[in-house]
């Protein structure tokens, strides 16, 4: 992998305001992304990691800028895109595209197959388009017959397929992979899977995989960050992060996946009590203390540093190299 990374992203926020009251003219904000840093080499895929409420699709959806950022930079391929005036970040957001979680919401279910994936297309003057629309059936394991059905005319696995040849059509080189797997079933899940993974061999691509789910990550990233309350709790390799987990969340979190190794079952079960705060009211200090079960009273009153335990491995816990 080359050293210039394909997506740099800098202490990205993004707050949404909300009245406090119905008519009350007082507005508190929820700070869904809250200073979230991290980059993404060409070809490489970081998993986004989180219970529901942690900003990863708020993070996804900020980077690509489904809403402006309230603070911090995005960068891609050296060229910041945060700022950049909407007419020229359109030919820039091209190149990144994005795949929902429920691939049947994001299909428009009066348009033929043929007409999705030839809409952007068409912007984009692509001569003998059916052709075009074929090929890219093609790619993602349709084919021809699928061209002149309807969404709700094929299965959940194939509407993703669908969408995926649509994100196809306009040549990306970043993808924000939203749950793409979560909605459909688990022969089918694995089906997409390879399928991601192919793409990403034979084009290069680099995605960003926002999921919950560990086992999936796991199977598909390169490198893995963990948020909790809208920040990167701990990064690092996926090696690093199930091999060697250092924030108690992460911890928490991992044992929480079925394990088939017989000499990891003896691993003591730390239970996680009570659910995410509110980013509303997010809790000082740092945000897991009101959960972790080593917190001291520093954990509530300074917020922790980034500690880097290993190459590329970072922590965001006081505790970081006295957990073991
Ligand atoms: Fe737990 Fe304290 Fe570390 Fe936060 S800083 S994860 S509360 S030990």
């Amino acid at each position: 992998m080359s050293s210039e990374p394909l997506l740099r992203v800098e202490n990205l926020k993004k707050y949404f305001p909300i009245k406090e009251r119905l008519f009350s003219k007082k507005v508190k904000y929820v700070k869904a992304v809250d200073g979230v840093s991290f980059t993404l080499q060409p070809g490489e895929t970081l998993a986004l990691v989180g219970e529901t409420g942690s900003g990863k699709t708020t993070t996804g959806r900020t980077i690509l800028r489904l809403y402006e950022p309230t603070g911090g930079k995005v960068y891609f391929k050296g060229q910041e895109i945060t700022k950049m005036p909407m007419r020229k970040f359109k030919k820039i957001r091209m190149k990144m595209q994005m795949i929902y979680q429920d691939p049947y919401s994001s299909l428009n279910p009066r348009m033929s197959i043929l007409n999705i994936i030839a809409e952007p297309l068409r912007e984009m003057k692509v001569n003998n388009i059916e052709e075009r629309v074929l090929e890219l059936l093609e790619n993602v394991g349709l084919r021809k017959e699928h061209m002149y059905k309807y969404p709700d005319e094929i299965s959940g696995g194939q509407q993703q397929r669908v969408a995926i040849a649509r994100a196809l059509g306009v040549n990306p080189e970043f993808l924000v992979l939203d749950e793409p797997t979560s909605a459909l079933d688990v022969s089918v899940q694995a089906q997409i899977l390879n399928l991601l993974e192919n793409l990403q061999k034979e084009r290069n691509f680099t995605y960003l995989f926002i999921s919950h789910d560990l086992s999936v990550v796991r199977y598909i990233s390169h490198r893995v960050a963990i948020m909790y309350l809208g920040k990167i709790m701990e990064i690092g390799t996926t090696e690093q992060i199930f091999e060697n987990p250092q924030h108690p969340y992460t911890k928490i979190l991992l044992e929480s996946i079925p394990i088939p190794d017989p000499k990891e079952k003896r691993r003591k079960k730390i239970v996680l009590p009570g659910e995410i705060p509110s980013p509303l009211n997010p809790p000082s200090g740092c945000p897991f203390h009101t959960r972790c079960p080593y917190a001291r009273d520093i954990c509530k009153e300074k917020e922790p540093e980034y500690v880097e335990v290993e190459k590329g491995h970072l922590v965001k816990c006081h505790l970081a190299e006295v957990i073991k």
